[in-house]
């Protein structure tokens, strides 16, 4: 099967350390290369620009493709979004130069707003519009007098303030997404599959504890995992070990938590598949 992958640009490494961490084998491409085949899975990868990807996948040339949501919906291309894939995190924003009164889609309402998101700025955006069509650096365009206003992608939001822009709403949240034809072959959905596997043990932690038998009940509580946690004796009477899958996100917060609730010698460790 085939796959495409964004050749260069911010997506081009996540997407193939997923296929690292898939267990594909990917043979690491050279920076010129246009495709690459994998080790351990009969998976050819074309590297394209991401730009591109809806449409390779649309046509059929592939299987399926990993580009930006953002592209995707931009293109409008007839595919199947099969998985978000928690990298190339990014919001479409409209933004107006600080000094501007707007403060809502409302208020920018026929004013020439520069843009390489046409097709999304006359969804969201509330008409007539006066849309120019521009290229990379759309931050600059009202600073030029060519626009006032933009859409455009945003991260963390400090290209906007270096520019003297400031956001008045939020259009479309985007991230990398696996595509397959409106049709999806097996082979798509079997890669969707243990992309998910992947993309899912991202965002868990394995959590070993020992504790008292009798704060047992305490802990259980405190572990919020997806199953009930799995609870083993110990050698040493009246004591047991306690196993759960919990979201990464609460590590932060559950294992002081757990320490106050008498778990002792607690373990994580990352996870590299699950399946449900
Ligand atoms: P690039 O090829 O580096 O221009 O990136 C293309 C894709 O990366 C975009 O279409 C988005 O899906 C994603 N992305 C994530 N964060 C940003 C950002 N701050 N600016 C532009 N693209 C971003």
């Amino acid at each position: 099967m085939r796959i495409a992958v964004p050749s260069k640009g911010r997506l081009r490494e996540p997407s193939i350390q997923l296929l690292h961490d898939a267990g594909l084998g990917p043979e690491t491409p050279g920076d010129r290369a246009l495709a690459f085949p994998c080790r351990n899975a009969p998976v050819e990868a074309l590297l394209v620009r991401a730009d591109d990807v809806p449409e390779y996948v649309q046509d059929g040339v592939v299987d399926c493709g990993i580009t930006g949501l953002d592209i995707v919906r931009e293109r409008g291309a007839d595919v199947t979004e099969l998985l978000q894939l928690g990298f190339g995190a990014c919001t479409l924003e409209a933004a107006v130069p600080t000094e501007s009164t707007a403060q809502s889609l409302e208020d920018i309402a026929g004013v020439r707003v520069a843009t390489s998101f046409p097709r999304l700025a006359r969804e969201f955006l509330p008409g007539p519009i006066d849309l120019v069509d521009v290229h990379g650096s759309v931050e600059l365009a009202p600073r030029l007098g060519l626009a006032d206003a933009i859409v455009d992608l945003v991260s963390s939001g400090s290209t906007l303030r270096t520019n003297g822009l400031r956001s008045i709403a939020l259009l479309l949240q985007s991230e990398a997404v696996l595509i397959g034809p409106a049709e999806p072959t097996p082979e798509a959905l079997h890669l969707a599959g243990v992309f998910r596997s992947v993309v899912d043990a991202r965002g868990a932690r394995y959590l070993m504890l020992n504790a008292p038998e009798d704060s047992l009940e305490a802990i259980c509580a405190l572990v919020p995992g997806s199953r009930a946690p799995s609870v083993l004796p110990l050698a040493e009477p009246g004591m047991v070990a306690v196993h759960s899958v919990i979201p990464a996100t609460d590590v932060w917060s559950l294992l002081p938590a757990l320490e106050a609730a008498g778990a002792s010698s607690i373990l994580l460790v990352p996870v590299e598949r699950m399946l449900a």
